[in-house]
């Protein structure tokens, strides 16, 4: 029996603190008092105040397991063995406390001895200057020079302030995983050698005049992804066939009536609808709604893409209830409040299937006939105006058609999509304000969003029957 996506939470949380680190919960999210972030896609992102000194962390070590989502990586997901569009990351911090020598050493330890993992498989990538990093990684742990890779990309810096080297930690899961390139190494974006772990050392201020002087107070901020442990602790060939994904593939694979495994695009949108239906579950969770605009449109687009691969896999019913319900099952314990907006999240969730249900077929078929208008005019461009049709009146995020229309082998006019959004926002803004100027906010679901406890943003969102 191998362990569980849960016993490796713990015990990374754990051996921090025993180490004296501060455990806090995941923060939620949804960005506390920082516009510039649209949602929480790293450990470090609701700790960015003590890093800048702006405020004073409760402890200076601390330990979490932070809910993360990364858009960036939607396309990813399903391709890669390892990128999700929500994922947990594992991380330990310090400010102003303790740095390289103790963090490296440890983080080894952690993965050698406490999950056991072979350590003549591990490979340590560095900052191509990070001297200090290479004699610890080298001279106290032990990791041999040829495992010990260094490369100028290994800086992390967010355009001004804190900044500095990182070491990230990687496994080489065998050639048969990898691209085949003669580059291929540690760092590669094949699935070969596997980024567990990434330990940046903020060493640096990033000045305005571009100079870098050292900071008085170092400080660590590592991240690990909790699916990319379970799949190596538990000898999976991808994050999705762990305990803390695959129930929900088992499921979607029932209600679909195919078999995992089987055949590629199947097995892509079966990962694709299990990762989505963890996003959704603890996107809404945390109070985002659906909508056309910020973090409730990322949740939509995430929401309506799901259900257009469900109907890739022949499931033309209502399905993702049931779905969020196996993720509430399998998280309601490291998450109790999932448990307590079960019900809000499945209604949630429902509202938007049964929208989008609805209008998603009629789209489809108009897209359909539109690519055969365009295959039969040897075009392969699909007019802005169509596109934003598609969107207005059938609810299709543009990024949907963008990709029907690559599975046809076509692209669509983004300027002029882009410009024909403009001119119906102007009138929307325009339209929803009252006499005074104020704005109206439009909210037909049925759910009183006042009892809600949801961010600014989301309660301003309208919430459309279509
Ligand atoms: P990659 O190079 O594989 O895309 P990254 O360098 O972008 O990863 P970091 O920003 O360093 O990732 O995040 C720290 C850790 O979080 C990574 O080492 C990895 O274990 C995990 N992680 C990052 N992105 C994802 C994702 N999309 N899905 C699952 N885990 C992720
Ligand atoms: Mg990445
Ligand atoms: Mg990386
Ligand atoms: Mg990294």
């Amino acid at each position: 029996k191998y362990m569980t996506g849960n016993e490796i939470r713990e015990k990374f949380l754990k051996f921090f603190q025993d180490r004296g680190h501060l455990m806090l919960p995941s923060a939620s999210l949804i960005p506390q008092d920082d516009p510039t972030l649209l949602i929480i896609g790293a450990g470090m992102a609701p700790f960015k105040p003590f890093f800048t000194g702006k405020m004073k962390p409760p402890a200076t070590r601390i330990t979490t397991c932070q809910k993360c989502v990364r858009t960036g990586d939607i396309e990813n997901v399903g391709r890669t063995a390892r990128h999700h569009t929500y994922f947990e990351m594992l991380g330990n911090f310090s400010f102003g406390d303790y740095f390289k020598k103790e963090v490296i050493p440890w983080s080894w330890e952690f993965l050698t001895k406490e999950l056991g993992l072979p350590g003549d498989k591990l490979y340590i990538t560095i900052h191509t200057e990070d001297d200090e990093a290479f004699d610890i990684w080298h001279n106290v742990v032990g990791v041999p020079e040829d495992h010990i890779v260094r490369l100028a990309d290994n800086w992390w810096e967010i355009g001004s302030g804190p900044c500095g080297p990182d070491s990230e930690i990687h496994i080489d899961l065998g050639p048969e995983r990898g691209c085949g390139k003669p580059t291929c190494g540690p760092g590669c974006d094949c699935d070969r050698f596997l980024e567990i772990w990434n330990l940046v050392f903020t060493q640096f201020n990033q000045m305005p005049d571009g100079t870098y002087p050292p900071l008085k107070n170092k400080n660590i901020d590592t991240g690990a992804g909790l699916e990319r442990l379970a799949s190596v602790v538990q000898g999976k060939p991808s994050n999705f066939e762990t305990d803390l994904i695959f129930p929900i593939i088992e499921y979607a694979a029932k209600i679909a009536n195919v078999e995992y495994g089987k055949d590629k695009a199947t097995d892509v949108s079966l990962k694709v609808i299990a990762d989505h239906v963890r996003s959704m579950t603890f996107m809404i969770g945390d109070g985002i709604l659906p909508s056309n605009e910020g973090r409730g449109y990322v949740l939509r687009r995430i929401l309506r893409r799901a259900i257009r691969h469900a109907r890739l896999l022949g499931i033309n019913e209502m399905f993702l209830t049931g779905a969020v319900d196996v993720v509430i099952g399998m998280f309601g314990h490291a998450y109790p409040n999932l448990v307590e907006k079960a019900d809000f999240i499945k209604k949630v969730v429902e509202m938007e299937e049964t929208s989008f249900l609805r209008t998603l077929k009629q789209g489809c078929e108009l897209l359909n006939e539109e690519i055969e208008k365009l295959k039969a005019e040897n075009k392969t461009v699909l007019d802005g105006a169509t596109a934003f049709k598609l969107n207005d009146t059938f609810g299709f995020p543009w990024e949907l058609t963008e990709e029907i229309l690559e599975e046809a082998g076509m692209t669509m006019d983004k300027e002029g999509f882009d410009a024909a959004l403009e001119v119906q926002r102007k009138m929307a803004r325009e339209a929803r304000n009252d006499k005074e100027g104020r704005p109206v906010v439009y909210n037909t679901s049925g759910i009183n969003v006042a009892e809600l406890k949801v961010d600014e943003a989301a309660t301003e969102a309208k919430i459309v029957k279509m």
